[in-house]
């Protein structure tokens, strides 16, 4: 069959119909037995190899597939395989492929061998009791890459769990261990995020597992999506380790009060000729109508989210990662590449299983190129968002690029680095974009944020844009300034707040844009910088603990946007936004932005006003502070005062 004609068959509703196969896939043992499914309907043989190791030696054993119904090969035994790592020979298309198993949810040293598990023997101690800590009041996600987090020598991490899982379970390390100084974990309970967002752990390809600890990559290139990445483990080998050690890290996350979110990139494979393609030869795949394949990743391959086994797949790895490894929440890469109709589906499947909300679903609502989906397939992109459930979020690069400008061109800049600012481009920020004229219902879909892995850091770009462009370790105190007032801007929006790790002290990458396989000295948190600039973290954290005080800004719901009561101009560059903060501690809202370089000498509205943040503190809703009448506003700063 050439590849055109294989294509209309694969998106065929016949094909759908004759090949859907509900069943789980994988290898799943018990001391009963164990058993091998496959899911395989184009090909004529599978041979299923069983090995003592994860690599080198010969197969102990080699055992042909049984065909079932719906493409369905399988192997069943009594035996209790429980470490045995194994391989398929897929015989399709003329053409036989060793590959791992797809659907594994173990492997040896860089996937290779996939291994069967009995998952019971990796929970840690005490894994059955953990549980995620309650619901915040609003969720705030910091965003982290496994090995940025500890890899610093300063960390105080013990040097054996530097870059790896086991530096989640290390509570009170302080800054080269001087016993003061709070790092990873203990500054992020001290920081008061509610959620970390783990950058790739599933298994990925693009770093040695057996090489060395100088490797970097961010890790979006899949190759297992069912399996956590090795190169974090103390022991890439042996299969269980890097379970164990990946729910270990979780574990201790929610111990610190701390929910999880785990990145997911279900829209490419690392390669084209990944364990999917192996088995399947382009099923999983989007073709162009030739049956080349199609580049919506810019990687070179695309999964087709809208074939039913593909959306099986994904949908099956959701829930496991969920089900096993207790992940509160998913981050999707790319999500502009996955249709609405999946998405929707994972949405209601993980409502369903775990109640309303509990975790959350949010993604990137954009490609990198245009997509070959089967023609009348819809994406998950800003146009569709309405058409989602409330429970899935985007990320919003409005406010993003409204605050200190465009991630395209180092010079463009926003509100707070010269760009000025202009109150009906400000209020959809504080919506969240949602409401009548937005493009989310409410601000549960909103992800509000300044700057993420990708591109570069929100301080970097203040350096090109405020300061001398090429001294990124020091900063200005107009640099400063600017970071505290964007820091501001984004505590001032309705949605779900994002932080890229870091952010919250001066992170630089010494203005690399795109680090994904930067050496891990440029990408690593800076310890030693996150105490040295005290003084922005601590603006961060006053925030992050008023943040969870505001109703007026925590709203969630379609209603959300009626909060803003109004916001204007009142004076050149210096917008003042009231809202409605039914249910909190004060009544209203009065947010303050002056942009300019010049101090502001305001009018209030009457009534009597509690200073909560000003340009300089954001401590301040720590004691009664009240004015009435006027109020006083640095230059650059930004200011919330709550009424009494
Ligand atoms: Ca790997």
């Amino acid at each position: 069959m050439d590849l055109r004609t294989q294509k209309a068959w694969f998106d065929s509703t016949g094909f759908e119909k004759d090949y859907h196969c509900d069943v789980p896939m994988g290898a799943f043992c018990s001391p009963l037995g164990t058993r091998f499914n496959l899911w395989a309907p184009t090909a004529r043989a599978v041979r299923l190899n069983l090995y003592a190791e994860g690599s080198g030696g010969a197969a102990m054993e080699q055992i042909m597939l049984t065909k079932g119904a719906r493409g369905l090969w399988s192997y069943e035994t009594k035996r209790h395989l429980d470490g045995v790592y194994y391989d398929y020979e897929v015989t399709a298309g003329g053409q036989c492929r060793r590959t791992s198993d797809p659907w594994a949810k173990a492997c040896g040293v860089n996937g290779r061998r996939s291994m069967v598990v009995d998952l019971r023997r990796t929970d840690p101690e005490g894994w059955s009791e953990d549980r995620a800590p309650e619901l915040p009041p609003e969720n705030i996600i910091w965003e982290v890459h496994v090995k940025d987090f500890s890899f610093d020598p300063a960390s105080g991490v013990r040097p054996e769990y530097r870059g790896k899982y086991l530096a989640f379970t290390e509570g009170d390390t302080t800054l080269d261990s001087d016993g003061v100084h709070p790092t990873c974990l203990s500054y992020l309970k001290r920081l008061g995020v509610t959620h970390v967002q783990l950058m790739p752990v599933y298994d990925y390809g693009s770093v040695d597992e057996a090489g060395d600890e100088g490797q970097f990559n961010w890790g979006y290139d899949p190759v297992h999506f069912n399996i956590p990445e090795g190169s974090y483990a103390t022991d890439p080998y042996h299969g269980e380790v890097r379970i164990r050690e990946l729910k270990q890290a979780v574990q201790a996350l929610h111990r610190a009060g701390i929910r999880v979110v785990m990145d997911v990139v279900y829209n490419h494979t690392w390669q084209l000729e990944s364990p999917l393609f192996n088995v399947v030869p382009w099923y999983f795949y989007r073709q162009r109508p030739d049956g080349s394949a199609s580049n919506g990743s810019g990687c070179g391959s695309e999964l087709a989210t809208e074939r039913s086994m593909c959306a099986k797949f994904i949908l099956d790895s959701v829930l496991y990662w969920a089900e096993e490894f207790h992940m509160d929440g998913f981050r999707f890469d790319l999500m502009g590449l996955i249709d609405t109709g999946l998405m929707t589906c994972i949405r209601e499947a993980l409502d369903q299983r775990y109640g309303v909300g509990e975790k959350l679903v949010y993604g990137e609502p954009w490609a990198a190129e245009n997509n070959a989906a089967r023609p009348g397939t819809r994406m998950c992109n800003k146009g569709s968002l309405r058409d989602l459930p409330l429970g899935v979020g985007s990320f919003s690069d409005d406010i993003r690029d409204a605050v200190k400008g465009s991630t395209m061109d180092e010079r463009s800049s926003g509100f707070v680095n010269g760009r000025g600012i202009w109150a009906p481009h400000l209020a959809p920020c504080i919506r969240g974009w949602a409401g009548e004229d937005g493009w989310a219902k409410a601000p549960s879909q909103t992800i509000a944020y300044l700057s993420c892995h990708d591109d570069w850091t929100l301080w970097d770009k203040l350096i090109f844009t405020l300061a001398d462009g090429k001294k990124f370790r020091r900063g200005t105190p107009e640099v400063f300034r600017a970071n505290r007032l964007a820091a501001a801007f984004l505590f001032s929006c309705q949605g779900n707040l994002f932080l890229h790790a870091g952010e919250e002290y001066g992170r630089t990458k010494d203005g690399v844009k795109n680090s994904y396989r930067s050496a891990p000295e440029i990408n690593m948190l800076d310890w030693r910088r996150a105490w040295r600039n005290k003084k922005l973290a601590d603006y961060y954290r006053g925030l992050i603990a008023l943040r969870k005080q505001l109703p007026a800004l925590c709203d969630k719901t379609e209603q959300a946007h009626r909060r803003l009561l109004y916001v204007a101009d009142v004076e050149y560059e210096t917008t003042g936004a009231l809202l409605d903060n039914a249910g909190g501690k004060w009544k209203r809202l009065l947010l303050i932005h002056n942009v300019s370089h010049d101090p502001r000498h305001l009018p209030l509205p009457a009534g009597k006003w509690q200073l909560l943040v000003d340009g300089e503190n954001s401590f301040r809703w720590k004691k009664e502070n009240i004015h009435e009448d006027f109020i006083d506003v640095e230059p650059m700063s930004a200011m919330i005062l709550g009424e009494a």
